[in-house]
């Protein structure tokens, strides 16, 4: 039973450290630019959760909520 808990706890602290390790890219994701498909430029912006703007045209793109694409 002791090993049982042992083992537990070392699974806990790694998915924690994954779990953070995500976070950090997901952040990176929806701070970082991208490229506009209406004006090709980079200019993209997250506005909110799900809409994404372009700062040259002012073209708005609904996408994932963390990550523009297409
Ligand atoms: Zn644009």
């Amino acid at each position: 039973m002791e090993y049982e808990g042992d083992s537990m706890v070392g699974f806990g602290s790694r998915y924690g450290k994954r779990i953070k390790e995500l976070n950090e890219k997901i952040l990176a994701k929806s701070r970082s630019r991208y490229k506009c498909p209406s004006c090709s430029r980079t200019a993209i912006r997250r506005e909110a959760a799900g809409i994404w703007k372009c700062r040259k045209c002012g073209a708005k793109f609904a996408s994932d909520s963390y990550e523009f694409s297409e």
